[in-house]
């Protein structure tokens, strides 16, 4: 790991927020808003814009877990990215965004097939797939664009 500063996205306003990992354990808020700021690295759920918006400003890799609630795949995925967001916390940010509702960044994608799931690193697209990858693949899909 390069550096140790991490990056957390509070779920209450967006904002990023970097900080040392010696202050994980302190409880901290939100730089911007002031709300709790959660460490664990749970999966957010995003619009088209609110994703636009993260993946144009997040210094660590955002995975996107394209899905629909109908998907059975995308269900037995689901716990693999709880899993992978609390390993990697504030190096990573997991994303989902159901495309039932937010079809826009899906179709700009040419997503054809859920789940997919799309690695972006400095704004841009570096890696997708379209397969439920779980566990060790799962992990080996992320890690190699890990710090
Ligand atoms: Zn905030």
């Amino acid at each position: 790991m390069r550096g140790s500063r991490l990056v957390f996205r509070c779920s209450a306003c967006g904002g990023l927020n970097r900080m040392p990992a010696s202050r994980v354990s302190e409880g901290p808020k939100c730089g911007r808003c002031g709300e709790p700021l959660g460490v664990h690295g749970a999966p957010v759920e995003l619009d088209d814009a609110g994703l636009a918006r993260l993946v144009a400003r997040s210094p660590v890799p955002v995975l996107v877990d394209f899905w629909a609630p109908w998907c059975g795949p995308c269900k037995a995925v689901a716990p693999h990215l709880v899993a992978l967001g609390q390993r990697h916390a504030g190096r990573l940010i997991v994303a989902k965004v159901n495309t039932d509702e937010h079809q826009r960044t899906a179709a700009a994608l040419k997503v054809q097939a859920i789940p997919t799931l799309v690695i972006y690193k400095g704004g841009q697209v570096v890696k997708r797939q379209a397969e439920a990858l779980m566990g060790a693949q799962l992990e080996g899909f992320v890690a190699p664009l890990l710090d």
